[in-house]
């Protein structure tokens, strides 16, 4: 049965007339049912990023994509987002950025399954957009709860998007490439994103000194 007063407003609303009503009679808010990556084990942060509905772009990504490689890994590589095609594999980098991570990768006597690579968002953005605060900031619980169980030796932050979100900066990559910075006490070097480099290829030693550099501090901080 409909409520009289409920049939009231809908007479209203019907005519166009704005229904004005104090706070209180507004409806409660639904509370977001948010479950803390906290303490989570592997395959339990894998089955919680498989089903996170914490923003928009859970409503638009075909995958997830986790993240890949070696759980135990000394090197952490993080990107931005999925593109397109990571978006219908569920598998970061795959596309020609990421076949360019991957020789950055055995240049330094590393490989796709020896260090572990994951990105700011597991969704895709719409149209490869740059992902906003909001996503950024629901997503990356996920991301600290993966660099906990991981404990890498060394970060690498491939790109803006990464390297801003990571060190809480706007400086551009240009400024932020080229010295140590730390996250949690993990050190972390920033360069160009692949997908950079292959526009401007003219800028590929700024991303060999940086990996030197990222190979030196895993060193140390190994020794
Ligand atoms: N670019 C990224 O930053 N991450 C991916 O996974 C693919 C492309």
């Amino acid at each position: 049965m409909i409520h009289p007063e409920q049939q009231r407003r809908a007479y209203l609303q019907a005519m166009g007339i704005d229904v004005w009503l104090p706070r209180e009679a507004e409806e409660p808010e639904a509370a977001a049912s948010v479950t803390s990556a906290e303490g989570m084990d592997w395959p339990e942060l894998r089955d919680c990023v498989a089903g996170c509905t914490r923003c928009e772009l859970s409503t638009t990504r075909t995958n997830t994509v986790f993240g890949v490689g070696n759980t135990d890994a000394d090197w952490l590589i993080v990107g931005e987002a999925p593109g397109a095609e990571e978006d219908r594999r569920g598998e970061p980098f795959v596309g020609r950025a990421g076949q360019l991570l991957d020789q950055m990768l055995l240049a330094i006597g590393e490989s796709r399954e020896s260090v572990f690579i994951a990105n700011i968002l597991k969704c895709r953005p719409p149209n490869n957009r740059d992902p906003n605060q909001k996503e950024a900031a629901a997503c990356r619980e996920y991301l600290e709860r993966q660099i906990e169980l991981i404990q890498p030796k060394i970060i690498l932050a491939a790109g803006r998007i990464a390297a801003q979100n990571l060190l809480g900066s706007d400086d551009p990559v240009g400024r932020l490439r080229g010295r140590p910075h730390e996250l949690n006490g993990i050190p972390l070097v920033v360069t160009y994103h692949p997908a950079y480099l292959l526009r401007s290829p003219s800028q590929k030693h700024k991303s060999w000194s940086d990996l030197c550099l990222a190979t030196r501090l895993a060193a140390e901080a190994s020794a």
